[in-house]
């Protein structure tokens, strides 16, 4: 996934390509042109993310990794200079786009290729601070600051006696029978709430954050809410669907009287009834399935998988290019290259959701047909994890689970494990947005609300126990991006459903057909449009909100 890039690298390439203009003039220099030295530099640039993943020093033909960097540099050093001799002004619609596409990639994800920068001794972070003190010198430091001890904090939870991650905490909590036990696990966390929110007061390290931030965003006349316009989302309305979402859960769950530490446990049961079923060994073999029965043979459209544990592998699953497909002379196509990293030491449903996902993302990206300078992610991260989510959130139908797994579990306990984690998201989301539309709020007491009126979760107001998700930290509004993902997969699904039919398992014509109105685009089109003309109106809630009333 991209990550942003600090504003003065950014404006760097534009001000390269003026000086170079400046001094070359425009010369016959034509879109084509550079587009094919564009699509030059990106499969360069391809081949070096993909050698660098599998910890080697060669691309699969032998060249070597120094080689590949050097003719990476030229590659870019001369589309930046041809970029710059391009006169925009003469270019029709789709080339300026196309033009705009490539004039922003050398600032983004064609960068420069430096040599690692020798890395520095990981010193402790002074977590003995004064908020107050740090946030004079402005958000970021004192965001890093707080996110420095929160990483601190995360990794070092005592467990009866053992040092523990949160990703364990967290993934204990639903198989974890033994209530004391669980309260045990739960609080292990303490650490983590004490560093990003101290004593819970308003001197508190978050708190004092969190109106830095609620001023930051005053100051860009912007809200959390003004990102959902991208989607076509009235930012008015975002309140409201987060409020809907979490009413139906809390219809749909009703009766649930829960301490903090049940929450996992009672969304779990799923996890525990399928886990010895899905064996790690069966999770290639059963993902390859499913995707052939929609026509999307992973090993036909060119997916590599590389989901062995290994020691330096990125800890984050994710899928990208290997090498883009190109079109031949005759109108035809290469056969592109995609690779799925994750590390999977273990099977289980949640292993098997998460394989499906990015394999969800392999064959959105295998579908893609475009002119190089498109030949892309689409533009919002929103909706690109949401088509990874199109096949990936069959897991939860018991018939589905029939079929591929030969046996299911009961429809209500297939919908808390598919919902409650897009419960709490939506919670965060909900949580922020009130945060900073009134920072002088005490933290605790609006997630305590939240949990007790939506999740049926009793009150502790004494624990600050949202504070376990660094986006709070150094992303702030983020979350929303989750909640507002999960309205737009189900109606994504629910209209998928409706064209192509509500269990096509076995019918290879789905591919082909989605490809054709969801896949095939790239950065062609503003995802907002693709999106909207796929459903034919603007996203809405509704789908998410029937589904979870089981209607
Ligand atoms: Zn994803």
């Amino acid at each position: 996934m991209s990550r942003p890039v600090p504003l003065p690298w950014r404006l760097l390439p534009a001000l390269l390509i003026a000086i170079l203009a400046a001094c070359g003039g425009r010369t016959t220099v034509t879109v084509g042109g550079v587009e094919a030295t564009y699509q030059e530099a990106r499969g360069l640039k391809d081949t070096l993310k993909a050698i660098r993943a599998r910890n080697t020093d060669a691309a699969p033909d032998g060249t070597p990794l120094a080689e590949i960097v050097r003719r990476y540099g030229e590659t870019r050093t001369a589309l930046v200079r041809d970029l710059g001799r391009i006169d925009p002004s003469a270019l029709g619609e789709e080339d300026r786009h196309a033009f705009e596409v490539m004039q922003r990639a050398p600032g983004i994800d064609l960068g420069e290729e430096k040599p690692p920068p020798d890395a520095p001794a990981a010193a402790k972070p002074d977590c003995a601070y004064d908020p107050a003190a740090v946030a004079k010198e402005g958000f970021d430091p004192l965001s890093e600051r707080i996110y420095a001890c929160y990483g601190q904090a995360t990794e070092n939870l005592i467990f009866e006696g053992k040092t523990l991650d949160r990703l364990t905490v967290f993934s204990l909590l639903p198989i974890t029978g033994d209530r004391d036990r669980r309260r045990g696990l739960f609080l292990s966390m303490e650490p983590i709430w004490k560093a990003v929110n101290g004593d819970g007061g308003p001197g508190s390290p978050w708190r004092t954050l969190v109106r830095l931030s609620a001023a930051r965003f005053r100051e860009k006349n912007a809200s959390i809410e003004s990102s959902a316009a991208l989607l076509g989302v009235d930012p008015g309305k975002v309140e409201p669907w987060l409020v809907s979402v979490l009413e139906a859960w809390r219809d749909a769950t009703a009766g649930a009287d829960l301490e903090p530490w049940d929450f996992g446990h009672a969304a779990g049961a799923m996890e525990r009834a399928l886990t010895p079923h899905i064996p790690r060994e069966s999770l290639r073999p059963l993902n390859d399935r499913v995707y052939q029965d929609l026509g999307a043979d992973p090993v036909l459209l060119g997916v590599e998988y590389d989901i062995e544990p290994r020691a330096g592998k990125d800890p984050v699953a994710y899928t990208d290019f290997a090498a883009r497909p190109r079109r031949l002379p005759d109108g035809g196509w290469t056969t592109g290259r995609y690779r799925v990293s994750a590390s999977y030491a273990v099977g289980g449903p949640g292993n098997l959701n998460e394989l499906l996902h990015e394999t969800g993302h392999a064959v959105h990206i295998a579908a893609i047909r475009n002119r190089p300078a498109f030949l892309d992610w689409p533009d919002s991260d929103t909706f690109t994890e949401a088509l990874a989510e199109l096949v990936a959130l069959d897991l939860y139908d018991p018939e589905w689970q029939q079929r591929y797994l030969g046996r299911s579990v009961p429809g209500p306990d297939a919908l808390r494990a598919k919902y409650s984690g897009i419960v709490m998201d939506t919670a965060w989301a909900l949580f922020e947005i009130r945060m900073h539309r009134d920072p002088s709020l005490d933290p605790n007491q609006v997630w305590t609300d939240l949990m007790r009126d939506y999740l049926h979760i009793r009150p502790h107001l004494e624990w600050s126990w949202w504070a376990v998700r660094g986006q709070l930290i150094d992303l702030p509004g983020y979350m929303l991006n989750y909640a507002l993902g999960a309205i737009l997969v189900a109606d994504l699904r629910a209209r998928t459903r409706e064209l192509y039919g509500a269990r096509p398992w076995g019918d290879t014509t789905w591919y082909p057909r989605v490809s054709d109105r969801l896949y095939r685009f790239g950065l062609e089109r503003p995802s907002r449009q693709v999106i909207e003309e796929y459903l034919g109106r603007p996203v809405s809630p509704d789908a998410l909100i029937r589904d979870l009333r089981g209607r």
